[in-house]
């Protein structure tokens, strides 16, 4: 079935269609939760409510003929469920938060509603953003549109799934060691994970505070411009949140003027737009584990990018190897943290039967939490506690520094951008890690360092290769920046889509 989106290429396209007043947005919208029902078997969806979706649609329309559209006025966009949002669940992905509703709307949330963007609801992850396959869910796993016996990626495997079957423009997801650009490349959509500090936290439900950051998923490179221009900026209820960037304002602008100014910059320069553009290939992300077939698309890739004018340099991060102890050390200590406020008193699940509040806390975690997450919470605790937070927890962050400065070597010294690999294979089959939870981490082993460091990175479509059912799977391209470089990653991805047609690939049209 052709879904309403897949009749506009670009959100720039759609929105321009909306302006003429071809479709409005009240009917775009139908259309859209009409293909959302009957895209049900992908259970990218946990929470649609139409009324709400309508509302949103009918304000875009009168701002349209208004003429005081917004740059996403009547874009049907969707919200991966640890954004907090007013009127619909907000679960994360967990039985603790099952009937939550959120008094207030994400800051990322709200300024995507604020130019305009209509929700058509909250989209499945791994219970509170921790996995890599979206099989942790208490809503049941998210499905690959590519291929229903694969997983689609996680975290945010619903974000990515709704957007490469055209349920949506665009969606919300959030990246704390790869959950934007790991099922972006799984489900052959383009995403970004901005530099630590450059999108508000606020109302983000946390899992790993000095990691997490909020990114959109989308069909185009361009598209990513729209929104994440929209989304970042400083927000004064985010502690964290950075002021500026490089000397520049930390406001909406930033990112779409950056983008531009490299831009035309490249297109000045004719037939090879890409030319004096350093590409740093590390030699660590093509070592032992990488699927041969991922490697050939990555190594294709660079060739597009090569016959663009761009030079490759060999680079080495030497310390890749020891992102994953040092990530799966940090985050669960950090989730141990921020899981603490789930006690069952303030809000979420409450257990039924206790006998006094101590055990009314444990039952209710108990009962409210999935496998995994308890699994990262004993880890976590563990590594905190008294004896052993030298030796892991102190460790780890000497780790991440060493990582940090790995990446600042190289681009500062060698090269302007670095590009790899995503995830060492196409998307596995359901299950498939399912006895062996250390096997799902190890796939995690090219997105996490970008993390520790607070670096920007994103995935763009480059390739396809038969999964273990025979299906072609999308691979995705890595492409990684200096701290605030977001503009210039978005430009090069841009460049490359000009002249390659993965990302406009529909799943259950090749
Ligand atoms: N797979 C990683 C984890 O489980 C990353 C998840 C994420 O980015 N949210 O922690």
């Amino acid at each position: 079935m052709t879904t309403a989106l897949q009749r506009f290429s670009t959100l720039a396209a759609l929105r321009q269609a909306l302006s003429d007043r071809q479709l409005s947005a009240t009917e775009l919208a139908q259309e859209a939760l009409a293909s959302v029902r009957a895209h049900d078997n992908l259970n990218a969806f946990v929470h649609v409510d139409a009324d709400l979706t309508l509302a949103q649609a009918r304000q875009a329309d009168a701002m349209l003929a208004a003429g005081t559209a917004g740059p996403l006025t009547g874009v049907p966009i969707a919200h991966k469920d640890v954004f907090v949002t007013q009127g619909w669940r907000s679960t994360a992905g967990s039985n603790i938060l099952k009937n939550y509703v959120s008094p207030f709307d994400a800051t990322v949330v709200s300024r995507l509603l604020a130019a305009g963007a209509v929700s058509l609801g909250k989209l499945n992850c791994d219970e509170f953003a921790m996995g890599s396959g979206n099989e942790h869910s208490a809503h049941g796993p998210a499905r690959n549109p590519w291929d229903l016996t694969a997983v689609p990626g996680g975290s945010s495997g619903g974000s990515a799934g709704a957007v490469a079957a055209r349920l949506v423009m665009a969606a919300t997801g959030t990246d704390t060691g790869g959950s934007v650009r790991q099922p972006a490349a799984l489900c052959g959509v383009s995403g970004i994970k901005p530099t630590y500090g450059a999108v508000s936290r606020y109302g983000m439900i946390a899992y790993g505070s000095s990691l997490d950051q909020a990114g959109p998923l989308a069909v185009h490179a361009s598209d990513l411009v729209e929104l994440l221009d929209v989304m970042s900026g400083f927000d004064p209820r985010d502690a964290t949140s950075a002021e500026t960037c490089n000397g520049q304002a930390n406001a909406p602008g930033r990112i779409r003027a950056d983008f531009v100014q490299f831009s035309s910059q490249y297109a000045a320069s004719g037939a090879q737009p890409l030319k004096g553009l350093r590409i740093g290939v590390p030699r660590e992300y093509f070592g032992d584990g990488l699927s041969s077939q991922v490697g050939a698309a990555i190594e294709a890739a660079l060739t597009q990018f090569e016959a663009l004018g761009a030079q490759r340099v060999e680079i080495s991060l030497p310390h890749t190897r020891l992102s994953i102890p040092a990530y799966y050390v940090i985050a669960p200590a950090e989730a141990s943290s921020n899981l603490s406020r789930y006690d069952g008193v303030r809000y979420g699940h409450r257990s039924d039967a206790y006998t006094n509040l101590a055990d009314m806390t444990s039952r209710s975690r108990a009962e409210g939490f999935g496998a995994e997450v308890q699994r990262r919470i004993l880890v976590g605790t563990y590594v905190l506690s008294h004896g052993y937070y030298d030796a892991y927890y102190l460790q780890a962050q000497r780790v991440r520094r060493m990582i940090a400065n790995d990446f600042q070597a190289v681009l500062t010294q060698q090269c302007d951008v670095i590009m790899g690999p995503v995830t060492p294979t196409v998307a596995k089959p359901m299950g498939a890690d399912a006895d062996d939870p250390t096997a799902e981490m190890l796939a995690d082993i090219y997105t996490l360092s970008l993390n520790l460091a607070g670096l920007p990175g994103m995935s763009i479509p480059c390739g396809f290769a038969a999964g273990a059912s025979g299906r072609a799977l999308p691979i995705g391209l890595q492409i990684i920046g200096n701290y605030f470089d977001e503009g210039r990653l978005l430009a090069v991805a841009h460049q490359y889509q000009q002249v390659t047609d993965w990302h406009q690939r529909i799943a259950g049209q090749e």
